[in-house]
């Protein structure tokens, strides 16, 4: 009932513009490659020097720093970005829906954020980020999870530790040792032993419906109304977990111009909304936002894998975190260097399949003529033209015997690397080197 709530909330306040955002994206050709930077330790090592009493040396140095001026600490802008990942409920053997994502599928996009060497920051060091005490490495995500759900601390949890990866949960006052399928208090503090942050998350998880009819009850009963749901769900965590609450998460992301005052009053820093995003040390902090993870759209978590390039480093493509119910090739996600691979997927696990029904399509090429192995169950195909995308978008539908309508047609991309595909026999004069796949060695030592 919860999960069917959150999800309307999600889809009337910001599915359509989610939609929108999502569409316009465009894939971007680099090849992957990440920094992990060192400037925390880095300005660490010079607030120190700036604070060790003079030596000779030192002033000397102090000259020569006047000359040339160190620019590590002293640059203006501020370049990194945090992708916030939200999640909801996990299931082991359940149907995926758009708030409930499989485990398996989970613990692949963990293991994605590792191969990618993004950091995953925890919620203090992303307001203490905010409020400029801390730098972050240029690419960092942070982990958020709603509404409490049980199956956070039995299926996500037990991946989260293994992975050290800190994560917030959002939780709203109502469900808070709700019994049947919410997260009690011990398992919430047993988490919290263990890299979980909390905040709110409201306190009964209002509907946008709701949010209105009080609105239409004039100023001071809405003021009320938000009063309650900003103050009594922040004052119930603090008190419950002894720890002091600065973050938001709006409930379906939905919210008025009313709650930014109150939430200053409450003493909020950072509020979360639905709208996918990367977060800049710039970003209000009233409207932050987030990448809602939905169990039924891979390209979401696609996309939030995905970082710009900025002047340290290239562009890095998202993550493909896909799982096909039967094997294909090019595996789901995998890279292949081959522009005319064959492409093909093994039914034979499917004893009642009409061989008859299988159709193949493919990104660029729409529907092509199959090959079927003898045995009538592997299917392929073989890519005619030189695949010229960044990724390649492969459909296959097909019908049971006996059975009137098709089945739940599979979906799976693969990388092209189309890089690996050019390999110059003379070096075309480039741009000024700029060494994409090496990480800047700034010793802390
Ligand atoms: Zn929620």
């Amino acid at each position: 009932m919860h999960s069917k709530h959150c999800s309307q909330n999600f889809k009337l306040s910001s599915y359509q513009d989610l939609q929108a955002t999502l569409a316009a994206y465009s894939r971007p050709i680099l090849k992957t490659t990440s920094l992990l930077a060192t400037l925390l330790t880095c300005a660490l090592t010079w607030a120190l020097q700036a604070q060790a009493p003079l030596t000779a040396d030192d002033s000397q140095k102090a000259v020569a720093d006047a000359v040339n001026p160190p620019t590590l600490v002293q640059t203006t802008k501020d370049t990194s970005l945090v992708s916030v990942l939200g999640y909801h409920e996990f299931t082991e053997d359940q149907e995926a829906t758009e708030m409930r994502l499989p485990t398996d599928k989970f613990r692949k996009q963990m293991q994605a954020l590792k191969d990618l060497k993004y950091t995953v920051i925890s919620l203090e060091e992303f307001l203490a980020w905010k409020n400029g005490t801390l730098k972050l490495p240029e690419r960092s995500v942070l982990i958020t999870i709603d509404d409490g759900w049980k199956s956070v601390y039995t299926h996500a949890f037990p991946i989260l530790k293994e992975f050290e990866y800190p994560f917030t949960l959002f939780l709203y006052k109502n469900y808070v040792d709700g019994g049947g399928k919410a997260l009690s208090s011990d398992m919430i503090k047993e988490m919290m032993q263990h890299g979980a942050s909390i905040g709110s998350h409201s306190v009964s998880h209002p509907y946008p419906s709701t949010v209105k009819k009080n609105i239409k009850l004039g100023t001071e009963a809405y003021s009320a109304f938000l009063n309650t749901e900003f103050g009594e769900s922040k004052s119930f965590l603090e008190d419950k977990f002894d720890k002091s609450i600065e973050t938001y998460a709006y409930p379906g992301g939905f919210h008025t111009p009313e709650m930014f005052d109150i939430a200053k009053q409450k003493g909020y820093a950072c509020l979360f909304t639905v709208l996918p995003g990367k977060v800049s040390k710039t970003s209000e902090n009233m409207t932050l936002p987030r990448y809602i993870i939905l169990g039924t759209h891979d390209s979401i978590f696609e996309n939030a894998t995905r970082f710009p390039a900025t002047a340290n480093s290239t562009a890095s493509l998202g993550a493909i975190v896909q799982s096909t119910p039967f094997p294909v090739t090019p595996t789901a996600g995998s890279t292949i260097s081959n522009r005319m691979p064959t492409i093909s997927v093994d039914f034979s696990s499917l004893d009642n399949i009409d061989p008859d029904s299988v159709v193949m399509r493919v990104s660029g090429f729409g529907k092509v003529p199959l090959s079927i192995q003898p045995n009538r169950k592997i299917f392929s195909w073989k890519v005619n033209r030189r695949l010229r995308k960044p990724t390649c978008d492969i459909t296959v539908s097909w019908k049971l015997l006996d059975a009137d309508t098709y089945e739940k047609p599979m979906r799976w991309t693969f990388i092209v690397d189309r890089n690996a595909a050019y390999i110059p026999t003379t070096a075309p004069s480039l741009p000024k080197a700029k060494t994409p796949d090496t990480e800047p060695t700034i010793s802390s030592e």
